[in-house]
């Protein structure tokens, strides 16, 4: 694994006075370049030929420089991530980032310097681990199952790596289960049954909360020696949400769980007790967990039910998708900065007050 030491060693070669901003041209690269031209810094888009005239058709969003790669993963190259070093460049780390690159490449792999701490991939990109940070944290979780005969309830059945919900399925009983987990492995989803991933299927609303823990700026909701920001929510669309359209014979291909999109949402406000606590709570175990813990953008996915209140089923630990909805910020933001904040320009704002007050090191890795 390439350790904080190496990076931070290979930082120190820097010039600190020509940082730049850079990541792959995908997922929310157009709101992290943006974000980042507004406080001034240098951006570098490292983009797939087909995908550059997309970035080329938002001028306010557009990187100053590209790299052009057959395919994303290439940017482990050590041709590209030499360039990148010469050209001051930290990684902001996306949902596609992790996607094409994958969390041990990032890891092992990855010498250039990215915002944020790195070793929450390993506890963002493993189920169980997720399952351990959670129960760090006293979250409310869906029940697991280990073997489909234990099934008593409704599920829901997920596999592995973040595929944005494509092929995930629901069941009613341990019997229907195993038929569907049997078709699964004939189309080669899963290769075996440990693979899957079975939960109680939970009723409620979603919501997708947008937090920043800042060790940069302090007035506000203190969490041990940072601020934990409530940046903005969202609610996900899914082909599923449609389903009702065609009763009563809905066709089994309505059943499906891939993001397609987004909605912006706002959260009554007696709740928000709830989404700052569990937020905070996730901030102190991993900070517990892996030291110096989460840093940056990171999203709680919740279900709300009446009677349960908020279940948290995933996190992820980085920028999300939801907050392209938000370039000139969101409700909330209003609530925080006295000018329109983006999470991808508050990215840039936490390394714009490192750089200034010579604190880099702690919010990179
Ligand atoms: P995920 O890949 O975990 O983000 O899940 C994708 C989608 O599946 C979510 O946006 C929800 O609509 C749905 N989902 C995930 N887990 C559950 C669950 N335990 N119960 C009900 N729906 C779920």
């Amino acid at each position: 694994m390439i350790t904080s030491g190496e990076i931070r060693r290979l930082f120190s070669k820097y010039d600190k006075s020509r940082l730049t901003i850079s990541t792959i041209c995908s997922h929310s690269a157009l709101q992290i370049f943006h974000g980042a031209k507004w406080l001034k810094f240098k951006t570098l888009g490292v983009t797939t030929p087909d995908r550059r005239f997309v970035y080329e058709a938002f001028p306010l969003a557009k990187p100053d420089i590209f790299i052009e790669v057959r395919e994303f993963k290439d940017i482990l190259s050590k041709d590209v991530q030499e360039r990148l070093v010469e050209e001051n460049c930290v990684i902001i780390p996306h949902g596609s980032f992790v996607e094409y690159i994958g969390a041990a490449n990032i890891l092992n792999r990855l010498f250039v310097p990215m915002f944020g701490n790195r070793m929450v991939l390993l506890w963002e990109s493993d189920r169980s681990k997720q399952r351990e940070w959670f129960r760090e944290a006293g979250l409310k979780t869906p029940r697991e199952f280990k073997n489909p005969s234990e099934v008593d309830c409704k599920v829901f059945v997920k596999y592995p790596g973040a595929k944005g919900g494509t092929g995930y399925f629901i069941a009613d009983s341990a019997e229907e289960l195993e038929e569907k987990i049997k078709r699964a492995m004939e189309k080669r989803l899963i290769k075996s049954v440990e693979e899957a991933s079975i939960q109680e299927f939970v009723p409620g609303v979603r919501y997708y909360f947008h937090f920043f823990y800042s060790l940069m700026l302090d007035v506000g909701f203190r969490v041990t020696k940072g601020r934990l920001e409530l940046l903005g929510m969202d609610k996900r669309i899914e082909p599923i949400d449609e389903a009702y359209r065609g009763l009563p014979n809905v066709p089994e291909e309505f059943f499906d769980y891939t993001v397609t999109g987004n909605q912006p949402l706002i959260l009554r406000e007696s709740f928000l007790k709830d989404c700052l606590d569990m937020g905070a709570r996730v901030v102190l175990a991993s900070q517990r967990l892996f030291p110096p813990g989460i840093v940056g953008p990171f999203c709680l996915e919740t279900i709300y039910h009446p009677s349960r209140g908020f279940t948290v089923f995933e996190v992820s630990a980085r920028i999300v998708a939801g907050t392209n909805l938000y370039p000139q910020g969101s409700p909330y933001t209003a609530y925080l900065f006295n000018e329109p904040m983006s999470t991808g320009k508050r990215i840039a704002l936490e390394l714009k007050k490192a750089l200034e007050s010579n604190r880099l090191e702690e919010i990179l890795y």
